[in-house]
């Protein structure tokens, strides 16, 4: 089957294989070592000299993670949004009592960074500036290095969910100033769901001394006490994921960053140049296309509903609809992780065929 969805993506055999192994004791040294191993490549990949930290959860605990740890109730968040995911992080902001101002853009449109900066210069109360880095309901990539510098230039705390760009999409953590940074094993890092993965800067632990939002299993400062002095996570970690992602890792060390980045950039071209070869348009603009998921405009006539049926059943290729408001509007095509130009040729050549047995005639 292909399966070409944002996430969960397809793993490779030798990394599938990792999830047979024996139980270890994960407070014992075999752990020790594979998750120092981890971590340091993990830290490498999030270009980043700070704390990187295996969260048992799948990416939106890291989410809530990096808000309960950064924020107090009652703090001015400006939560910036062009998406379904953006609006969850800020949502999460909300739950935790932060005062949540939503500074949002059309679905299908990248943030402007000069808006961020208009929000900020009028609301010197704002403490945090959450952003998406690629809006994975959309396809858009938004311009994190330009977002950041703002951010930076009025010296306010940068959470930033990089669940679909981390791994795949350039991310200097360091270099852009992020302050925590999540991302989660089952979008761009060859393993299966159950870790978040997220980066702590050293503003960020200052936020986190004096943040009061309730945490217990999401407390930042007792996964370092326990990573650092241990080589452990304070609770029972997925051991079998952890085996899968420290095994991912190292294909991504052997690959290299540079070449990863490279490999989704043009993967994610071949995917647009396929899409358009069709008569489809893209959703988004172009300037701010993802290289991780094309997200497909549904044509006039096209059943989005029956499209994806008729891929699935007959052409063994599970694509993904539209979420919350276009559901039926757009239909996604994932191409992050293990992932070749040959993929997206085989799902262009099934769309091919498909979308005129779906209403579509081009
Ligand atoms: C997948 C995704 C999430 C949610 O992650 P879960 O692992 O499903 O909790 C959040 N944000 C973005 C941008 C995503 O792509």
């Amino acid at each position: 089957m292909q399966l070409r969805i944002p996430g969960p993506t397809p793993i490779p055999d030798e990394i599938l294989q990792e999830m047979t192994r024996q139980m270890i004791n994960h407070r014992g040294p075999q752990f020790a070592e594979i998750i120092q191993k981890a971590t340091a490549i993990l830290k490498d990949m999030f270009q980043t000299r700070g704390d990187v930290f295996l969260l048992t959860c799948s990416g939106t605990g890291g989410m809530e993670a990096a808000v309960v740890n950064s924020l107090s109730p009652g703090d001015k968040v400006l939560a910036v949004a062009n998406g379904f995911f953006g609006e969850r992080f800020a949502d999460i902001a909300e739950l935790f009592g932060a005062q949540v101002e939503r500074l949002r853009f059309e679905w299908g449109s990248p943030v402007d960074p000069q808006e961020v900066r208009q929000a900020l210069s009028q609301d010197t109360g704002i403490k945090a500036v959450l952003v998406t880095h690629n809006e994975t309901s959309t396809g858009v990539t938004n311009d994190l290095a330009a977002i950041s510098a703002v951010v930076r230039e009025y010296e306010k705390l940068l959470l930033v969910d990089a669940i679909s760009s981390l791994g795949a999409i350039d991310l200097p953590t360091d270099e852009w100033g992020c302050d925590v940074v999540v991302t989660a094993s089952q979008k761009g890092w060859m393993a299966p769901p159950g870790l978040a993965m997220v980066s702590v800067s050293e503003r960020a632990w200052q936020a986190q001394a004096q943040a009061k939002m309730p945490k217990y299993y999401w407390d930042f400062a007792k996964a370092k006490k326990f990573l650092d002095e241990k080589g452990q996570t304070p609770w029972t970690p997925a051991l079998s994921t952890i085996y899968a992602l420290a095994a991912a890792l190292e294909l991504f060390q052997r690959e290299g960053l540079k070449n990863i980045v490279a490999r989704h950039a043009q993967v994610g071209a071949k995917a647009r140049e396929g899409v358009k070869s069709l008569g489809l348009s893209l959703f988004p603009q172009d300037r701010c296309a993802s290289n991780t998921v094309t997200a497909v405009k549904a044509p006039e006539g096209l059943d989005v509903k029956r499209l994806l049926k008729i891929l699935r059943e007959e052409y063994n290729t599970v694509l993904a609809g539209g979420q919350q408001r276009l559901d039926g509007k757009i239909f996604r095509i994932g191409h992050l992780g293990y992932i070749t130009e040959k993929d997206i040729d085989a799902v262009i050549e099934a769309l091919k065929t498909a979308l005129p047995q779906a209403g579509f005639s081009g």
